[in-house]
């Protein structure tokens, strides 16, 4: 079994980026993902929704980022494995043993960018969520925005992705309901102001209390003043319950269950690294552009340590490519 310079564990958009600074680097590289598809969470979870915080991308979609990502790292050489899990992981005196669901892989360093792991989308808790969700009438994410034309929709949940969302189907529903339990909402003051701006009728604070035949009944908080709305469509934007894999014996994670970071988005363990939303530090932003920074200073980092006489001054520029 030959042993490469560096395996990436997870092909979201942070993991795809790492690859090809990796590459740009002269690392050898692969890449495994447990999902059929790259992308991680933009891919898969809002391919549709727009992103506008990504540095040289006014507005752009998670598909787009994507298939941008891929065609930036087919520059390089390297290897994708995909539907591929990775289950262990054991320090050796030369790096790491990878154990997949498939197959046993070495490489010196090992960076992690397996994000939330494996997610799970906050439920309601009401009862008659499960039927309505297999009747596809209530979901979680967005996965083809044309499926709520001319729709009536209640959007639940008062953060950046409920708000995101609500704005881009105020675009192509026939109405849009925005229900939040707090007065204010925890997203950026941009899009709190496009909100204001927009033509959704909001409804805080308010909770679900009950689905009725024609919608929902709101509850309004610390109230028993009960109000029904008539939707088609409900989207609950209550965030993820994740489920990290405990990978590695010994490793150091935070509270939350993310991987401690140095300043090198290097793990407590020697060789290990880590870099988007599966790192944690003090400070820490779960956005994808903290994330790419991060993937270049664990390669940076890790390029040196591997004394591949690529020394950290040297990555000051792309001209190197
Ligand atoms: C609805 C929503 C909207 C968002 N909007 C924005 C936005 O506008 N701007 C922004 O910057 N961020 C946004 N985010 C956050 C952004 O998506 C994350 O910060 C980003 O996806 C993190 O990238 P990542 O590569 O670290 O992890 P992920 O995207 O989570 O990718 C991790 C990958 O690792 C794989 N994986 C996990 N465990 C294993 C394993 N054991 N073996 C193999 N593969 C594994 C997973 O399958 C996944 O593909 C949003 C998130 C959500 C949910």
């Amino acid at each position: 079994m030959q042993e490469i310079d560096l395996i990436i564990v997870g092909a979201g958009p942070v993991g795809l980026y790492a690859a090809f600074y990796a590459g740009m680097r002269g690392l050898s590289v692969a890449i495994i993902e447990s999902a059929e598809v790259a992308g991680g969470q933009p891919q898969n979870l809002y391919p549709e929704k727009l992103i506008y915080d990504i540095a040289g991308l006014p507005a752009v979609t998670g598909a787009d980022l994507t298939r941008n990502l891929l065609e930036q790292l087919a520059q390089i050489p390297h290897r994708l494995f995909l539907g591929e899990a990775v289950q262990k992981l054991e320090k050796t005196s030369t790096g790491f043993t990878i154990t997949t669901d498939q197959a046993v892989r070495k490489a010196k360093a090992v960076l992690l960018t397996t994000g939330a792991g494996l997610l799970t989308p906050r439920k309601l808790g009401v009862t008659g969520e499960e039927a309505l969700e297999v009747s596809g009438k209530l979901s979680y994410f967005i996965t083809s925005l044309q499926a709520f034309k001319g729709e009536k929709v209640a959007v639940f949940g008062g953060g950046d992705s409920a708000l995101d969302w609500a704005l881009m189907l105020e675009k192509v529903a026939s109405e849009v309901h925005l229900i939040h339990r707090r007065t204010s909402f925890r997203a950026h003051e941009h899009t709190v102001r496009r909100l204001e701006d927009s033509s959704i009728q909001l409804h805080t604070p308010y909770t679900l209390s009950e689905f009725t035949e024609k919608g929902v009944q709101l509850q309004k908080v610390k109230s028993d003043l009960l109000t029904e709305l008539s939707v088609d469509k409900i989207l609950v934007n209550y965030g993820f319950l994740t489920n990290q894999l405990d990978l590695i014996e010994g490793l150091e994670v935070t509270r939350n269950g993310r991987v401690t970071a140095n300043r090198q988005m290097r793990s407590n363990i020697e060789g290990l690294y880590v870099a988007g939303d599966a790192s944690d530090y003090e400070g820490k932003v779960p956005l994808m552009s903290v994330g790419f920074g991060e993937a270049v200073l664990a390669i940076n980092a890790m390029t040196q340590v591997l004394t591949l006489d690529h020394a950290i001054r040297k990555g000051h520029s792309s001209s190197i490519f």
